[in-house]
């Protein structure tokens, strides 16, 4: 298909999904098939589905080696914040997932500080804003107790403040690993950070 054809009123480009489970003679076969096709990217799917996370993680560095340096990978469907560092510690650039807005509408919060459930009763009477770091709007002109009083009342404002804090935490893990790379700091920034919440499965 040509992705130079616009159907709409702006240029769009079409990634080539990579295949093949957690199968490396798959994955092999898929990248001589699909990497023809790829002009400016290439996804990387059927990862993150349930399977163990070393054997997802082992597929990750196989296809480091078999990928074009050129162009970014985009790893479809993952993940946690950890899952994030780890992946572009072995090549990964892009992500998606729904975790930062599901977990987000549970109330559960992505933080500098590990993940905290809002709806825990030690958070009755707690001020404090959810993260000290974060800069979203939750974090600016709410509390704890407050966000926690919103979840209880099933205050639709609690579901939309939560998710917009975790989406924040991503977007500034992000912004924080280009930071990192662009310095040559990522390496050992990358190994700290995984040390940092390795006992919390959570993140
Ligand atoms: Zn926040």
């Amino acid at each position: 298909m040509d992705s130079s054809q616009a159907p709409y009123n702006w240029n769009q480009t079409m990634f080539p999904i990579i295949q093949g489970g957690i199968y490396p003679e798959l994955r092999k076969n898929s990248v001589e098939e699909m990497v023809p096709y790829s002009t400016c990217g290439i996804g990387i799917g059927g990862l993150a589905v349930g399977e163990d996370k070393m054997a997802m993680f082992e597929n990750i560095a196989m296809l480091d080696e078999l990928l074009p340096e050129d162009q970014p990978r985009y790893l479809m469907g993952v993940g946690r914040p950890t899952d994030l560092v780890r992946a572009v510690q072995n090549g990964m650039d892009m992500f998606d997932c729904v975790l930062p807005t599901r977990n987000g509408r549970n109330g559960q919060l992505f933080t500098s500080q590990g993940v905290i459930n809002i709806q825990n009763s030690r958070y009755l009477d707690d001020f404090s804003c959810v993260d000290k770091e974060c800069n979203c709007h939750l974090c600016n002109d709410y509390t704890k107790a407050y966000l926690r009083h919103l979840f209880n009342i099933n205050e639709m404002l609690g579901l939309r403040l939560a998710s917009m804090h975790n989406i924040t935490y991503y977007m500034l893990l992000m912004e924080t690993i280009r930071k990192k790379i662009n310095e040559g700091e990522f390496s050992k920034w990358s190994v700290n950070y995984l040390n940092k919440y390795s006992n919390d499965q959570r993140m």
